[in-house]
């Protein structure tokens, strides 16, 4: 076994164990309370220090699965197409997702429609399964991760830098005429607790199971992302991810926290 298969195979023994402690807390912790308690706000702010962010709503229909800029509607409720209500999820996520599942999403771009930028938080209900792995949810939607690392970006409001997993994505398709195209995408994400931020799925899972042991507590998690466009064979995706979370991080934060948290623990 070479050195990377053992490191993957490290990797994989503490994620089942983490997931085990968290399945005995589950099971033998029923004195387990729920805390509302969440990291940051559910709020995308429309300006982010040179990127305008719009929001964006969706169809509830599934057959009709339109997709619209809510501030060019007359009526944001219902789909101007079908008549059918709109939300600030796509089908697929309402379906997935717990009813009390948080999601909000702006798209932002700079100006004359620069580097254009994904933003989503999702914030996990009572129900703490709305948080998956986003690699699980990205190669089951068809997308090859054909790169996974961390960034460390560095923060005007702390020191302590913030820690971003960045996936860079391709996905082969058909063209409605019949010709074979390819995309590539990129998504970033990092997750935010009550009082911890961290980049890992891993290390969020092993947190949330310490707080179930040793506090008795199920904080709300929530997950920031960012996705968009990026040119194959090129690296300039991240500068691009670094400057717009270094300018959007201090506008998450709750009031009356500040900075980051500085968690910063690798699987
Ligand atoms: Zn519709």
């Amino acid at each position: 076994m070479d050195h990377t298969q053992k490191s993957f195979l490290g990797v994989r023994l503490f994620v089942i164990a983490a997931l085990a402690v968290a399945a005995w807390a589950m099971v033998f912790k029923t004195g387990v309370a729920s805390s509302d308690e969440a990291g940051i706000l559910l709020h995308l702010p429309e300006q982010v220090d040179g990127w305008t962010g719009v929001e964006l709503l969706f169809c509830s229909s599934r057959s009709c699965g339109g997709q619209f800029t809510a501030a060019r509607l007359e009526n944001a409720a219902v789909c101007p197409r079908c008549g059918a209500p709109l939300d600030t999820m796509t089908w697929g996520e309402r379906d997935m997702l717990p009813q009390d599942t948080g999601l909000i999403r702006k798209y932002y771009t700079r100006p004359g429609g620069r580097d254009p930028i994904h933003a989503t938080i999702v914030l996990s209900g009572d129900d703490r399964s709305s948080i998956h792995r986003p690699q699980v949810c990205m190669t089951a939607a068809g997308h090859d991760i054909i790169h996974q690392r961390t960034i460390r970006i560095p923060l005007e409001d702390s020191d302590t830098p913030l820690d971003i997993m960045v996936l860079d994505m391709a996905r082969s398709f058909t063209r409605e005429d019949g010709s074979p195209a390819a995309s590539s995408t990129y998504y970033a994400y990092w997750f935010v607790g009550r009082d911890r931020e961290t980049a890992s799925h891993v290390a969020r899972m092993f947190y949330m199971a310490a707080d179930r042991i040793l506090h008795g507590i199920s904080h709300r998690w929530a997950y920031i992302a960012m996705s968009g466009d990026r040119t194959p064979d090129s690296d300039a995706h991240l500068q691009t991810i670094a400057d717009f979370a270094s300018r959007l991080h201090p506008a998450l934060l709750k009031p009356g926290r500040s900075g980051n948290l500085g968690s910063h623990e690798q699987p």
